[in-house]
């Protein structure tokens, strides 16, 4: 790794960043316009933020305030866990640990500097990690096995038999770092008797984990204050789905984002209600005003992307769909199972939706046990792809609802259990009448595919598909 990374923490550093890029609408337009001809480096990346009015600059605070309580998080007297974005980080705050999230800080810096996280991506290679291992955690964990970044105390995940390439990541970093460490498995349903209960009793041993290496036992009150904000925060998203059916969307396209970003970060804490409440004001405003949520006024057509998005730095991939004029109708990560979601109703799929019961303690683990199972990519990609309440048929109905003109896939070289099944899914899925389209980018790493090449093609297929 290059000595001048070295120089200073990582999390520190974006850290820095973040609260700086937060600050910058405090004062008044003319003062902002004016610092950002002196942040040319950033610039790029605060713009497109920052445009989205309020609720990009409480994103921008709520980014801020996770990098802060992780930089902090030893002189507070607060344990530290690594862990991923399709882990729900509501069970970390009712036991006051700080949650670790390495897919979300590294797209934090796949936007913010142009070198995206290539540093720390190799160092994971230099230390024995194979080159198609899941970019979106080595881009992180890199520089936590470098020993540039905070104190980790425990890691913790939840992807084996969902994501291999993600659960050997985490091993990796328990047996080099000498941590604790601790996994759920998933089998293969996502429903029924012995799945319902593997996924409960799995989740007991969890928590007796983290008992056990905090020292402190769980609060039924702190837990049920967080099921109650994370409930709050469901029907939010819940309001916001329903609207995005509507012809043309009157949501920005950078919503969806915002969405899983905040779930990912803090779940279950008013730091993501603010964010969500915010984006709610402004979409129903739209919707009241039958207005686009794209900038244009304009909306050509709609797209659905069926995995992940790319995080190109600077928010391009955004940036390309406003200039486009193409609605944006979300992802396998912006999607939520909850009971009350939109797409759970239309299609009675209450029995692979969870439902939040704060009665008791064993209601609550319950809950919380439901809730993972059903997180991102956890929920979807753990059997085969065209089994019931998997990836194709999931894809399928949430296209329909959504009116969607095309599908997107895009993933990383690491994504081997949909790579295996992509073809697939994309043959069902041009079957059934969507334009398919699968990118060959790395989603985290722009060395496998520039993204003007990733963009170039894209709008090719769309061009010569006579989509657009
Ligand atoms: S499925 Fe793909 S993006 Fe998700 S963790 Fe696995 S390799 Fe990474």
């Amino acid at each position: 790794m290059r000595k001048e990374l070295k120089e200073y923490n990582f999390d520190w550093m974006l850290w820095n960043a973040f609260a700086s890029a937060a600050r910058l609408k405090s004062g008044t337009e003319k003062e902002y316009q004016n610092t950002l001809k002196y942040i040319p480096y950033f610039k790029g990346v605060v713009e497109p933020i920052m445009e989205c009015g309020e609720p990009g600059r409480k994103f921008l605070e709520m980014s801020a305030k996770y990098l802060e309580n992780i930089v902090h998080a030893k002189e507070r007297g607060f344990k530290t866990a690594v862990t991923t974005f399709c882990f729900s980080p509501a069970i970390f705050y009712a036991m006051d640990i700080i949650p670790v999230g390495l897919e979300v800080i590294s797209v934090m810096m796949t936007f913010t500097y142009k070198r995206g996280t290539a540093d720390f991506l190799d160092f994971c290679n230099e230390a024995g990690f194979t080159e198609t291992s899941c970019s979106s955690q080595r881009g992180t964990i890199g520089a936590y096995l470098a020993g540039v970044g905070a104190e980790i105390d425990l890691i913790v995940t939840d992807s084996p038999g969902v994501c291999d390439t993600n659960a050997n990541a985490f091993a990796f970093a328990s047996a080099y770092l000498d941590k604790p460490f601790f996994q759920l498995d998933m089998p293969p349903d996502l429903t029924g008797e012995r799945s319902d209960e593997y996924h409960r009793e799995d989740y007991k041993a969890l928590i007796k984990f983290l008992e056990e290496h905090t020292g402190k036992k769980l609060e039924p009150e702190k837990l049920k204050a967080c099921l109650d904000e994370l409930q709050k925060q469901d029907n939010i998203i819940a309001e916001l789905e329903e609207m995005a059916r509507i012809i043309p969307s009157p949501i920005p396209v950078v919503y969806n984002l915002f969405v899983y970003a905040s779930r990912f970060l803090f779940a279950g804490m008013p730091e993501c209600t603010l964010v969500l409440e915010s984006m709610l004001k402004n979409a129903s405003e739209n919707a009241a005003l039958k207005r686009p949520g794209l900038k244009s006024g304009r909306e050509k057509i709609r797209a659905f992307f069926c995995y992940i998005d790319h995080y190109a730095q600077n928010l391009q991939l955004w940036q390309m769909l406003e200039r486009e004029e193409i609605s944006y109708c979300g992802n396998i990560l912006s999607r939520l199972w909850a009971e009350n979601v939109p797409h759970v109703k239309e299609y009675g799929k209450e029995e692979a939706a969870y439902s939040v019961d704060t009665a008791s303690i064993d209601s609550m683990i319950n809950t919380l046990a439901g809730i993972n199972s059903r997180m991102p990519m956890i929920k979807s990609i753990r059997g085969p792809y065209d089994a019931p309440n998997m990836w194709l048929e999931d894809t399928l109905a949430l296209a329909k609802m959504y009116s969607t003109d095309v599908i997107v896939y895009n993933g990383t070289p690491g994504c081997r259990n949909t790579w295996g099944m992509v073809k697939l899914l994309a043959r069902d899925t041009e079957a059934a009448g969507y334009p398919t389209y699968i990118m060959y980018s790395d989603a985290f790493d722009e060395r496998v595919q520039s993204w003007e090449a990733t963009e170039e093609r894209f709008l090719e297929f769309l061009k010569v598909r006579r989509i657009i």
